[in-house]
Order: C-alpha cells, then structure tokens, then sequence
C-alpha cells in the first residue's frame, strides 16, 4: 500500500526495481474522485447507460462517488420517482452515489420535503428541459424560498439567465452552483460576484476544456455535425482559454457524462451530450504533464471542493493511484460506459488510472473491474 505523505492529499509510492534491473516510475495516489455532474439514463434509457454501466465507467475513470441528475425519463422529482431510481441504484450501483432532485413548475414544497434524501435540487432555467422547464422567474423564485439554506441548489443557466440565477439566489440570501461554466462572460461575472461577496461556485466540465467549436472538423467529429452537440455548446477558443486563464475561479471539474448511442448522435435530431467519465482524469493528468495543471488542483476540484460543497461523507481507505507517466490512446472499446464512443477517440494521453481502493477494497486494477454490482452506497441514507 503506498504510503500517505501529508497534508496535499496524494503521495509517492516508494520506487521499486523491475526483474532486469529497470525502475518503476512512481505511483501516484490520490483520494477517490467525486463527480458531481453525471446522467445515468436509468429510469428510461438504458439500452446506453444504467446505474450499472455507469458506476462502472466512474470507477473506471477513477471517480467513486458519482452525483446523478434527475432529467431522466421519467425525471426524478417526486418521492416515487426519487425512489424509482434509489431502487434502481441500491441494486446495481458500483460506486458511492446520490441522486438530484429536479425542480419543476409545481413541486417547490415536495422537493424540499425530500432535501435530505437527495444530492442537491437541479434546475434548469433555459434551453428545453422537458418537464422540468421552469420558463418563469416566479417559480424559480419558489425553489430558492423553499430548498433548504444548507443543501446545494445546481442550476443550468448559461450566459443571461446565469446572471438571473446569482441575483435570485443573492435576493434569497442563500448559495448557488452554477453547471458547466462554459463562456468567458460567464466565468468573469462569476468572479465579479465572489469579488462582491455572493455566495456563488460553479463547475467546468473537460469537454470544455479540451474541445473548442473548432473540434467538430476533428477525428471522430468530423463529418458528423451531431456528434459535436452538447448543452452547453463548445465554445471558442477565446472562451476555453479565460477558463483556463481563472482556474482559481473554478471550484470543480464535472464530467457532464452525458451518454448517448453514435446511432442516436448521427440521427435527424441528434441528442446533446458527451460520455466523460473515462477520459477525464487522463486528460486533466496529460494537462499536468504540460504544465497546463497541477495534481493539487486536480485533488482540490475533483475531491476536496465537490466533497465540501455537496456536503459528502468521508470515504474511509478510499484512494486512487495513477502512473503519472504511463501513456496510451484513448480507445472507446477499452471504456465501461454502454454507449460505446468517445469524442477523445485517438487521442493520445500521458497518465493512466492503475487501481482504485474503495473503502478498503480494490474495485479496478489495470483495466479490470472487480467492484460487484449493488456495492456502491447511496452518501445521503443513513448509516
Ligand atoms: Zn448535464
């Protein structure tokens, strides 16, 4: 077991000498990775992920705890659909989880009845959401005055209605997490806020790191405009470079795993969203590796930022371990997630995920999953 050095949260393994006298590089370890942001399609689309396949992709991908989002089919927003997907998640969750509750125009009161049991209230506040659409600043308005001070409130809210979101949430004297911060208007309001005291966080997702609105001539994308698609769009450079520029701004990184079959991607109307479980940590890992990032951050915005402002319990000897050197390509047939592509498809990447620990067991060792199945718990049932 590699030892633990200190206060950074990751340590050095000690070197050791391979038969013939070569050296292994040293292992890297860092605590279990939290996503806060993932859609697991289960209840209503598992024929490309289910609470299964999904915790599968995040021990995979070195995350073990994974926070669900409610816009599945039907969308979590009551307690039989809340307990639709508990069920579904008790049975086959491989990793630690919680699901979000989502606001729609009429369930203010039962939501926050349901506080505790859930990861947080998701509202999404433009662009079609389904039943959860929420079109008017009036029922937005009766989430904030109902959820409680102390759990998280996530909205989707991108450029306007985002500066609507930190101003209710300021009106209402309570907190606001703002998903996958894509512009750089976005990210500078943000940090215009915080400057002025609102108590406003927000996370980045890699698509937004990684890819520009260039990317859709690229690889896999290429010829295929569907499969560019996601909510929100990819950006221009000059967007992805501010968020670069204010990764001190930036309180999580979240995967935004939003699965979809190429089939439906290549489709009349194809669905936004991209798988992102597996391939984040390689690609925040080759960041390091460029000087781009450090693994500091990436423990601060993928463990220690997440943890606190979702409120998650400690995972006890729960860690991850990484070969900081070890480089590979990025192929969608090694990955776990059902919906069997990659926008990262070729890509060649410097660090790989070589085993995970949770809570005392190994789950994934070098490509091999051993977590079993209904092992996974859900962070907000007692005991
Ligand atoms: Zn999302």
């Amino acid at each position: 077991m590699p030892r633990s050095l200190g206060a950074a949260g990751h340590s050095f393994q000690t070197p050791r000498v391979a038969q013939g006298g070569s050296l292994f590089l040293p292992m890297l370890r860092l605590p279990g990775l939290i996503d806060p942001h993932v859609h697991l399609r289960d209840p209503g689309a598992v024929h490309k992920e289910d609470w299964d396949s999904g915790t599968a992709a995040a021990l995979a991908g070195g995350f073990t705890t994974v926070l669900a989002m409610p816009n599945t089919r039907p969308p979590i927003f009551d307690e039989a659909t809340l307990n639709l997907s508990l069920d579904s998640a008790r049975q086959k969750a491989r990793c630690d989880y919680a699901q979000f509750l989502g606001a729609g125009p009429a369930n203010a009161a039962t939501a926050a009845s349901l506080a505790p049991r859930a990861a947080g209230l998701k509202m999404y506040l433009d662009a079609t959401f389904g039943d959860l659409r929420l079109d008017d600043m009036l029922l937005w308005q009766a989430h904030f005055r109902n959820w409680p001070a102390d759990m998280p409130i996530v909205v989707h809210a991108e450029s306007r209605s985002m500066a609507a979101a930190i101003l209710l949430a300021a009106i209402h004297d309570r907190s606001v997490h703002i998903a996958h911060v894509s512009l750089k208007e976005e990210i500078l309001l943000i940090k215009a806020a915080r400057e002025r005291g609102l108590r406003v966080t927000c996370e980045v997702a890699p698509h937004h790191l990684f890819l520009t609105d260039d990317s859709a001539g690229e690889g896999l994308l290429r010829g295929h405009p569907g499969r560019s698609e996601v909510r929100p769009r990819l950006a221009r450079r000059v967007d992805v470079a501010a968020l670069w520029e204010n990764l001190d701004v930036i309180d999580c990184f979240a995967t935004d795993h939003a699965p979809h079959t190429l089939e439906e991607k290549d489709s009349a109307e194809p669905p936004p969203g991209f798988p992102g479980l597996e391939t984040a940590l390689p690609l925040f890992l080759t960041a390091v590796h460029e000087g781009r990032l450090t693994m500091e951050q990436i423990t601060e915005k993928c463990h220690t930022n997440p943890r606190r402002l979702f409120n998650l319990p400690a995972q006890p000897e729960t860690w991850i371990e990484v070969d900081p050197d070890a480089g590979y390509e990025i192929r969608a047939a090694d990955q776990h997630t059902r919906c069997g592509w990659t926008p990262y498809e070729g890509w060649k990447v410097r660090g790989r995920l070589r085993r995970v620990v949770l809570r005392g067991r190994e789950v994934f060792k070098d490509g091999e999953l051993s977590a079993s199945p209904g092992t996974g718990r859900n962070v907000r049932s007692p005991g």
